[in-house]
């Protein structure tokens, strides 16, 4: 008998999968181009962090960290509970909203069913869908020249879903576009769906984009059983770092996601710090105010040097450079800026770049200035 190579034996739908790429870690730029004083815009954090509140709650969390976190989360399930006028029952820790992302996929997707999503969606929910053996179903985005440019076209998600599809995957804003959709429309595209489909609404940036007056989707689900809303404290809350997200849905939505959900998916500094930052209004209104002057900043900095911005609802911009962003890129990096470049999204001429402080703004708009050499 033949040698079995380990190849051969991987789950289909994991042998065919890409890693996800996140945004180079500050460190690893110091040791590849012995770079200082780094200013990272890659991964949408908040520049600000957590607020004093959260970092309290850590600190007090790390008292404890001798024992296993409460695997039901509970006080932070009551806040949330209280927060969203929505029963305990109703939610779904994460390690991370992606957690969240890849229990739907797990609970609900096998290999003789699909899941359907948008062209220059989140590149977690391929990974997630393809890694059950379920299809992917991919709907084309809206056009450049679009009012949305490469947003979600939802009569396009719409026309994939057949009798075999499950799960349905939107995010409002999405990332990396930073477009949105309007609440009259998501509502009907979610109305519409077939009861044998799952609908997924991304909301990890909610906190920013409520300030753009994007809905709250959360508010439909009473009415809407088969709706799911995701949300993180990774984003405005500032807490990239401790991984914490949480899912909206029935009780009966939830009760499924916490038979696959592992035990102590959430740690307890997390689950500390999660209750602290909701508390916080005051950081949390803070770092919203920060990103809107940010976005402000960014874009028109942008437009002076001839750069196409497209709107943005989060704490991001994707900036179409009009040519490969590959080598624009990497004369940032050598000027110890770090962005996020879209290849792996089918992007190449595109770059992400997260709202800063104003310093951090600064920072990228002259390094980028240098790097292209176009007068402002
Ligand atoms: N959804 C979207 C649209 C995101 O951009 C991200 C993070 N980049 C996530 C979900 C996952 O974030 P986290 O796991 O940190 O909650």
């Amino acid at each position: 008998m033949g040698r079995t190579t380990i190849v051969e034996l991987v789950a289909p739908g994991v042998r065919r999968l890409q890693p996800y790429v996140p945004g180079k870690p500050i460190s690893e730029l110091e040791r590849e181009y012995g770079v200082r004083d780094i200013v990272k815009l890659a991964s949408n954090e908040n520049p600000l962090g957590p607020g004093p509140v959260a970092r309290a709650a850590m600190a007090k969390a790390l008292t404890e960290i001798g024992l296993y976190p409460d695997g039901n989360g509970y006080e932070l399930k009551l806040r949330l509970a209280r927060h969203h006028g929505v029963p305990i029952e109703s939610i779904t820790l994460g390690n991370g909203s992606n957690d969240v992302l890849v229990l739907l996929a797990e609970a609900f997707l096998t290999a003789d069913t699909n899941a359907v999503f948008s062209q220059y969606c989140f590149a977690v929910y391929p990974i997630a869908v393809q890694a059950t053996g379920a299809a992917a179903r991919v709907a084309p985005a809206l056009p450049a020249s679009a009012a949305m440019p490469l947003g979600h076209d939802l009569a396009a998600l719409a026309r994939l879903v057949d009798a075999t599809t499950r799960l349905v995957f939107v995010a409002n804003p999405n990332n990396p576009t930073g477009t949105w959709l309007e609440e009259r429309a998501l509502r009907e595209f979610v109305e519409r769906l077939p009861p044998t489909v799952v609908a997924v609404v991304d909301e990890a940036y909610f906190e920013y984009s409520r300030a753009a007056q994007l809905p709250d989707c959360s508010r439909w689900l009473g009415e809407l059983p088969n709706l799911v809303i995701t949300r993180t404290f990774s984003k405005a809350y500032g807490l990239a770092g401790l991984r914490v997200g949480y899912a909206l849905s029935s009780p009966e939505i939830a009760d499924t996601l916490n038979r696959v959900r592992q035990p102590f998916n959430v740690n307890s500094v997390a689950l500390a710090a999660a209750g602290g930052a909701l508390d916080d209004t005051v950081h949390l209104e803070h770092s919203v105010d920060l990103n809107r002057s940010g976005l402000k900043q960014l874009g028109e900095g942008l437009r002076a040097l001839g750069i196409t911005v497209l709107p943005s609802a989060a704490n991001f911009v994707l900036v179409d450079l009009g040519g490969p962003a590959g080598p624009i890129h990497e004369g940032l990096l050598r000027q110890g800026v770090i962005a996020r470049p879209v290849g792996n999204y089918g992007l190449p001429n595109h770059l992400r770049v997260t709202s800063g402080t104003p310093e951090q703004n600064e920072r990228f708009l002259r390094a980028l200035y240098s790097v292209i050499g176009r007068p402002a």
